[in-house]
């Protein structure tokens, strides 16, 4: 067991453990969010046939060498319906955005350049470049092109496009089904009245968040007592999940014995306490084979060592190749006091300054407890180990919080 690791080692640790899940297949209704298993390869390509990009004239452009040109009108051609009638030099076909160039035909006049005349016959106006306003087969997307590569995320175009290419359904990894434990002898549940001392388990329900946003599924929530038997009893149920996420209990208080139990269960500790802060007592080690988050109880804490931890640990279980979250450089608007030692994760404000200059501000009083300036913040500001006291105008790393 390590003790007292670093941010970056302790992410090493849990992404080398993380297991990677099942494959299934699912319809394109459902894969949003989900990390493909397999690499995809256009079954079509995009556009389908040669069309045209405006309402306008389909032309041979050497019709077109003296201006004003006059051409016949040989018919009218709509998105979904086709011609495969050859243009004869001095004729035209009128023609809809989306619908299919008839042979023969090379540019699009568009309707704008034209004078409709009654007998039959167009004028053309003004002269487009050759193969104007015609969107070629495959221009987009050709037959047989990679679109996506295992370990990619599903994202909203990315339905779009296997859409597109003639897909019906794509290999995807499970989603990992979280267990969200509380555990404490002062949380209520949700509707009873608050008794003297007691608080509202606010963690279970913003951790079941944050799991479901990060694309998976979480379980009914699981509160235990500060009593290692009735914390043993709520792990076995948990226990039915592929990850455990604990809250509160790790800490090193006369209460805290999540530890303990778990040791007494069996779990190889893999870590405990890490350089960082908030969220220093986290612990991280494997059950019968499963993950388990220890987290501190602060709601401050929980919410992120679950971003950091939590959210890329079940990234890797779902596949993802990228699973840490980008870093950007942002420029401090106001000083934060920092000693060394310690890696700061910093609730942050970042805006775009009228100089068009990415800035940062902390979102007021850092202790763990608060939780309001976890709701105001967009990003987390990074301060590593040996920054000491960044002053105003200081370049520090920043990373959104996409919720
Ligand atoms: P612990 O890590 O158990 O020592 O708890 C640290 C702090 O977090 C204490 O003030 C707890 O009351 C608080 N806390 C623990 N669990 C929760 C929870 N589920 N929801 C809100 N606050 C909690
Ligand atoms: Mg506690």
């Amino acid at each position: 067991m390590h003790e007292f690791v670093s941010v970056e080692e302790a992410r090493a640790m849990i992404l080398a453990s993380m297991p990677v899940l099942a494959v299934e297949r699912v319809p394109l209704s459902e894969c949003l969010g989900r990390t493909l298993a397999e690499k995809v390869v256009s079954r079509e390509a995009i556009p389908p046939f040669d069309n045209s990009a405006m309402d306008g004239y389909a032309v041979r452009i050497a019709d077109l060498e003296d201006l004003p040109a006059q051409l016949r009108i040989a018919g009218v051609i709509h998105a979904g319906s086709y011609s495969d009638e050859p243009l004869h030099p001095g004729s035209c076909v009128g023609i809809m955005t989306g619908a299919p160039i008839p042979p023969g035909a090379d540019t699009v006049v568009p309707v704008e350049w034209t004078k409709i005349e009654t007998d039959g016959y167009v004028t053309i106006t003004r002269r487009p470049q050759p193969e104007q306003h015609v969107r070629r087969a495959g221009t987009d997307v050709r037959m047989g092109a990679t679109l996506f590569e295992p370990g990619d995320m599903v994202t909203p175009p990315a339905v779009g496009m296997l859409a597109a290419t003639g897909y019906v359904e794509v290999a995807v990894r499970v989603r990992p089904r979280v267990a969200i434990v509380a555990t404490g002898d002062e949380l209520v549940g949700p509707g009873e009245p608050l008794g003297p001392g007691q608080i509202r388990n606010s963690n279970g329900p913003a951790l079941a968040a944050q799991a479901i946003s990060a694309g998976a599924v979480v379980g009914s929530p699981l509160v235990a007592r500060d009593e290692p038997a009735d914390i043993r009893a709520v792990l076995e149920r948990a226990l039915e999940a592929d990850v455990i996420v604990l809250s509160g209990g790790v800490s090193v208080g006369e209460h805290d014995f999540v530890k303990q139990v778990l040791d007494e269960m069996g779990m190889e500790l893999l870590f405990w306490k890490v350089r960082q802060r908030p969220g220093k007592p986290l612990a991280f080690g494997i059950l019968d084979e499963k993950p388990v988050f220890g987290l501190p109880g602060n709601p401050v804490s929980s919410a992120v060592c679950f971003e950091q931890y939590v959210r890329p640990a079940l990234a890797r279980m779902m596949g993802r190749t990228n699973v840490v979250s980008e870093r950007h450089t942002a420029l401090l608007s106001t000083p934060i006091q920092k000693a060394a030692g310690l890696y700061h994760f910093v609730r942050g404000h970042a805006f775009v300054d009228e100089q068009a200059v990415l800035r940062v501000r902390d979102t007021g009083p850092q202790a763990s407890n608060v939780y309001s300036s976890v709701v105001q913040a967009n990003c987390l500001i990074h301060l590593p180990e040996e920054i000491e006291n960044p002053r105003t105008g200081t370049p520090v790393g920043i990373e959104w919080l996409r919720w």
